[in-house]
């Protein structure tokens, strides 16, 4: 605005509040008008206007124009920016020899550089920063004052001379002399294992291409089978090992810079165990100046993934990371900048003209998202929601005057350490904001610890069905006031029925929903277990058509999978089936696919949350094919979904040998056929054209694609994410709209 207002000879102010940018300008009216039309013309990079209002007051005589210091105002909605990718300008100084920021491993300015991560309150300035303890040399305080300068008010702002330093920590404690950079690269290229501290937290990182080194990381951090996020050097390296289209480019070379899933070239030259039996490589570009000045070394890919331990939060403490993880790094490339928020690697993959994330976080994390009008109710906007999503993949939501604010993601909430993780968390985002809730939004599951969070806290709190999140969190991302008609599919939510439910057909609104139909329930024997050994769901389903013969079917199929069930194993599911001990009804769709998975032999342990779905997209072909008999009825007033028919013919084909590619294309073009056909009978009873989709089935490209094909070649309307994910960490945004049009006297606590 300074540099505009120059330009134009304008007099006036510009000052930063907690509500936004306040500018005030004058001259001669033609020109002030011209400036406010221009204004958003010339926007730096990482800027972004959410809403512009102006109003003539009184000139007061300014001839000049300055700049204010930030105020704190009464009322805030402060807007932090997510982190940014080092932009080009830095990029050119950090290799240029004669920039006094040459190979500085901390180089940024207001176009780049941490900004979410380091800022420990607002407004944004210095001292509410991790900065605060490094004082400007000279030359970086003029830089910072200069209203002219690159690097003016840009809070990281440092130089060799006053910044953060990197040192290479060795195995011996003792630290690498000379240049930690060369070595750290000269360890990597020798096979070794590293954790880098960067942005967000510590990643750990060794070669992509030798099976040795990429299997020695996976024992030692004990992630079996997960697949593990490769850093390239740079867009053509990426096109290498992955086929990628010009917008996965574009989202890529981003300033988010998040990692991006694109299809396996089948020359990629990285070691087999980075992603086994996936279709896709993530992979990302360098994004911090540490990681420029790595491959600058002469590196290859890197795996680089984030340093937790299985089931552990994200390690971003020095401290932290030298105890745990001192027996799975050979050295640790640190820094003394303190990391104030942890915050994990985006995860996306770009779909028809939209950008799906799986995981939003750092880059994305914590953009607002504006909510329409038509979605709230006018009288609550003065609310103030916190919404507490799930368990898995868990993100919290803050929504205030009709803007929602998603938490990047907190991991899984199935231990204590996790649970601690998600309180503080909770904690620094009140803080940041000075948000104090008036009700809390929270997931029907009883055992959640999330539920066991909104219990404990003396605050009204409302409990939000899972799936009717999932369809909210669409519709609100689409501005979508309903009713609309929804299908939610996932693992496993909690059902007002007290059942899991998983596929489900909604009549769905921000306040209520109608569950319409739903995939037949079949029993989900050995409760957990069903969601981890594949052939209990394959076993469930077959018995609910071949009561007799689902023995002797399951037997058939060759190969190890069929070793471990023996006659025994067997005859106790019959039993525990039949007396529905420890056997709750289930619509999983993710069972579904777990099951098919394993007939086909492709996957017996989800050791990782849909493994076995995973490997079953990833030998489908993303092309329409004749889908096997399923059923979608209408009975007793509702909609009846069945694959039995399907798990029939499908456990024929396996035991006949039929090729695992053909029957898993037939697999996925059925389960978009059976919800593009429950999706057009529950449009016409309910008279509505719009379709929502939501939940964890729907990060499956090849059913997603196939079933937009098809609803929208009916002509229906669909909606489908775009900014939070479809599996449960974008419910948080849905519970927290739905709470919006609660009343008090629903509070369930
Ligand atoms: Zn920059
Ligand atoms: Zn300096």
């Amino acid at each position: 605005m300074y540099r505009l207002a120059m330009e134009m000879e304008l007099g006036g102010t510009v000052a930063n509040n907690s509500n936004g940018a306040v500018v005030e300008v004058e001259g001669p009216l033609k020109r002030v008008e011209a400036f406010a039309e221009e204004l958003p013309r010339r926007l730096p990079p990482l800027a972004r206007v959410s809403e512009m209002q102006h109003r003539d007051v009184a000139p007061r005589g300014e001839t000049t124009f300055r700049i204010e210091r930030s105020e704190r105002a009464a009322e805030r909605r402060p807007e932090v920016t997510p982190d940014a990718a080092t932009c080009a300008d830095c990029l050119r100084e950090l290799f240029d020899p004669k920039d006094r920021r040459y190979r500085y491993p901390f180089i940024n300015c207001t176009n780049c550089g941490p900004r979410y991560s380091i800022i420990c309150t607002v407004p944004y300035d210095r001292p509410a920063t991790t900065m605060a303890v490094f004082e400007f040399c000279e030359p970086c305080r003029r830089e910072y004052e200069d209203p002219e300068d690159r690097r003016f008010h840009a809070q990281p702002n440092a130089c060799p001379v006053c910044g953060p330093h990197l040192r290479l920590r060795l195995a011996d404690a003792s630290f690498a002399p000379g240049d930690p950079i060369a070595h750290a690269a000269r360890m990597l290229s020798d096979g070794k294992v590293l954790a880098v501290k960067g942005i967000g937290g510590y990643h750990l990182a060794c070669r992509a291409d030798r099976q040795d080194v990429v299997e020695l990381l996976r024992t030692r951090k004990l992630r079996d089978g997960k697949p593990l996020a490769v850093m390239v050097p740079d867009i053509d390296s990426a096109r290498q090992i992955c086929r990628l289209t010009s917008m996965d480019e574009d989202v890529l070379t981003s300033p988010a810079a998040p990692i991006v899933l694109a299809p396996k070239n089948e020359q990629h030259g990285l070691a087999d165990s980075v992603a086994p039996q996936c279709r896709d490589f993530g992979v990302f570009l360098p994004y911090a100046p540490v990681h420029h000045l790595l491959f600058a070394e002469g590196l290859g890919p890197l795996v680089m993934t984030s340093a937790n331990l299985a089931g552990q939060p994200l390690t971003y403490d020095d401290e932290d990371a030298l105890a745990t993880l001192s027996d799975v790094a050979d050295g640790f490339l640190m820094h003394n900048r303190q990391i104030f928020r942890p915050i994990d690697d985006s995860v996306v993959f770009t779909f028809r003209e939209s950008v799906m994330p799986i995981r939003r976080a750092r880059g994305y994390a914590p953009r607002p998202i504006r909510l329409d009008q038509r979605i709230l109710c006018s009288a609550d906007t003065d609310r103030k929601i916190l919404a507490l999503g799930g368990e898995l993949k868990s993100t919290v939501c803050l929504v205030h005057n009709g803007e929602a604010t998603l938490s990047e993601h907190l991991g899984d909430l199935t231990n204590p350490d996790a649970y601690r993780n998600f309180v503080s968390a909770i904690d620094r985002l009140k803080e940041l904001y000075e948000f104090t809730p008036d009700r809390l939004a929270y997931d029907l599951h009883p055992q959640y610890l999330s539920t066991h969070y909104a219990r404990n806290s003396h605050i009204p709190a409302i409990a939000v069905q899972h799936h009717h999140a999932h369809i909210v969190s669409v519709m609100a991302e689409w501005g979508e006031p309903g009713p609309v008609v929804g299908l939610a599919c996932d693992g496993v939510g909690y059902g007002t029925d007290g059942a899991a439910w998983g596929c489900e057909v909604l009549h769905c609104s921000p306040h209520s929903f109608q569950r319409l139909g739903h995939l037949d329930y079949f029993p989900q024997v050995g409760g957990n277990a069903a969601a981890i050994e594949t052939w209990r769901p394959a076993a469930a389903l077959l018995r609910q058509v071949q009561p007799e013969a689902w023995r002797e079917t399951l037997l058939a199929l060759d190969g190890d999978r069929t070793q471990t069930l023996t006659s025994d194993t067997l005859d106790r599911f019959e039993r525990q089936a039949a007396a529905r001990l420890n056997a709750p009804d289930s619509s999983s769709l993710g069972r579904v696919f777990d099951a098919v998975s394993f007939l086909l032999g492709l996957c017996e342990r989800n050791r990782h949350e849909a493994e076995a779905a995973v490997a079953l997209e990833a030998v489908a072909k993303l092309e329409p094919a004749e889908p096997y008999p399923y059923e979608v009825v209408e009975r007793d007033g509702g909609i009846s979904l069945s694959v039995l028919p399907a798990i029939v013919e499908i456990a024929a084909a396996a035991a006949g040998g039929a090729p695992v590619n053909q029957v898993s294309t037939r697999f996925h073009e059925t389960i978009a056929a059976m919800l593009a056909g429950a999706a057009r009978i529950a449009c016409e009873i309910t008279a509505v054209d719009t379709v929502g989709l939501s939940g964890g089935c729907f990060a499956n490209r090849v059913l997603l694609t196939r079933l937009v094909e098809l609803l929208k070649s009916r002509k229906l309307r669909v909606l489908y994410h775009r900014q939070v994910p479809c599996g449960d960490g974008g419910i948080a945004l849905g519970q927290a709209v739905a709470a919006c049009w609660s009343s008090a006297r629903e509070s369930e606590s």
